[in-house]
């Protein structure tokens, strides 16, 4: 079974995709990685999830991934006396450290550490961002704001500080126990959230210890400042539009977006763009043309995945809400248009050996129009930096290890094997070309570009590139 796009395709699990049948059904209709959002997920649950992915990546026969996503330090207020209050614009709105339930003058945040960092001028935005509050005054128990824009705010609603760094860790007690629960149901990803600098990565990863790739979530103004640093220490990143536009003006999110896909492209990260994307289909069995045009953008830029969170999550369609997401890819993906951008937009390799490899065997593949570039990838690194390229044919990965193949199946282009070890290098190229036979990419007497690293197995030593044929023997098993 193959896919006729490059572009992956991450769908969010809920209550409309728990049944392994309607998740069977979203893989069959385009979903590569499904996402579980530990915001709306118990740990139970988390793992009836994972079990069931593993299910149908077993009946289906193809690696799946599998994201669990952190809700990370999302900011709240307490409570009202009433459920909630109607704040009024030019009137003072204190948030203070008094659990008592608030009124239409006061109201609690329980979260000491803001009254130390913020300042006179910050905006705080209520209930994403409907609210505005400009802060006047702080003191170490309390922040008195002007309301700029009003309106009614109940209990609980969430908190947003675009012009504030924390000195908060990204990760949250919650957190840490959701990402043990993630770990040991062995996800194969771990996505951040609120991250604001290469820090809260790094804290993850310690944690993770190499068992789960590391997503950063970039959802705050300071992450965008730094995102260079991010993305350096991360495994992929996330255009998380739905607090990205809560914490900056709406107007500069598409922006941004660009320049975080290129500079995520330039590093050779994945980078998924996220929410909102087809969100008329919560509800209806159509998009909106707006929404197509927004699924097609990411995908003009050559983004590795889009994303769909509550269209699959809690809508009611969430199997016809991938397929019309893969129906987008694959006419976006023939579209002239794209192959021209992609060729603008191709990165100049680095100077590396993997990376001079990599742009040789897209070269001599697109030269000789071959149909597959074979990777032989054990950590996934080289089927990175082959994927980087943004190559014409698709790009097949071989690895020995699943966990490789799971993780890879976010990556752009890349459709992964899980093989056996077959012994010296002659017998694993003519395995690989057998499996490209197998999977549909190449036919007998067609020739494929085969990179890897000598000896196999090797980690980072990405250091061969060969022209193969794939035999009439081949053919065979
Ligand atoms: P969320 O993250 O859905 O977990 O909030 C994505 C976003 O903010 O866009
Ligand atoms: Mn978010």
């Amino acid at each position: 079974m193959r896919r006729e796009r490059r572009t992956k395709i991450v769908a969010t699990l809920g209550p409309s995709s728990s049944d392994p049948v309607v998740m069977e059904q979203m893989f069959a209709a385009g979903a590569d990685v499904f996402r579980i959002n530990m915001s709306h997920t118990a740990h139970d649950r988390l793992r009836t999830y994972v079990q069931a992915v593993r299910g149908v990546e077993e009946r289906c026969g193809r690696p799946v991934g599998v994201l669990a996503d952190l809700q990370g330090p999302k900011l709240r207020v307490g409570t009202f006396a009433k459920g909630s209050a109607e704040l009024k614009a030019g009137a003072t709105f204190l948030l203070d450290d008094d659990e008592s339930p608030g009124d239409a003058k006061r109201v609690q945040l329980p979260h000491s550490e803001i009254f130390a960092a913020i300042e006179p001028g910050h905006k705080l935005l209520l209930d994403d961002g409907k609210i505005q509050l400009v802060v006047t005054e702080v003191t170490p128990r309390r922040v008195a704001t002007r309301v700029e824009v009003g309106g009614q705010v109940s209990d609980r609603k969430g908190v947003n500080l675009p012009d504030t760094t924390l000195p908060l860790s990204a990760l949250t007690e919650k957190d840490r126990s959701d990402l043990e629960a993630a770990l040991e149901a062995g996800v194969d990803w771990i996505a951040l959230s609120f991250i604001q600098r290469a820090d809260d990565i790094a804290e993850v990863k310690k944690i993770a210890r190499a068992r789960a790739a590391v997503m950063a979530k970039i959802e705050k103004p300071q992450a965008v400042t730094r995102l260079s640093e991010i993305l350096e220490a991360a495994d992929a990143i996330m255009v998380a539009r739905g607090d990205l536009g809560v914490e900056m003006p709406l107007e500069r999110v598409p922006g941004v977006q660009i320049r975080i896909i290129r500079s995520a492209r330039h590093m050779g990260k994945p980078v998924v763009v996220a929410t909102q994307m087809l969100e008329s289909m919560i509800t209806a069995p159509v998009p909106t043309r707006a929404e197509v045009s927004d699924v097609a953008t990411a995908i003009f830029e050559g983004a590795d995945a889009v994303m769909l969170s509550a269209e699959s999550a809690s809508g009611q369609y969430p199997v016809e809400t991938v397929a019309t997401m893969n129906r987008i890819a694959e006419a976006v993906e023939l579209d002239p248009v794209r192959g021209s951008i992609l060729e603008v937009q191709r990165e100049a390799p680095e100077a590396t050996g993997a990376d001079a490899i990599s742009a040789a065997a897209r070269q001599i593949a697109e030269t000789l129009d071959l149909p597959a570039v074979l990777c032989l990838t054990s950590s996934g690194a080289t089927a990175l930096r082959v994927a980087r390229e943004r190559p014409r044919p698709p790009v097949v990965a071989l690895s020995p290890k699943l966990a490789t193949a799971r993780r890879l199946a976010l990556v752009w282009g890349v459709h992964c094997v899980v093989t056996p070890d077959a012994g010296d290098l002659d017998a694993t190229v003519a395995q690989a070309c057998r499996i490209a036979y197998r999977e549909g990419f190449a036919k007998p007497n067609q020739r494929v570009i085969i990179v890897a690293g000598v000896p196999l197995g090797t980690p980072g030593a990405t250091n061969m590139v060969r022209i193969a044929y794939v035999g009439a023997g081949d053919v065979g098993d």
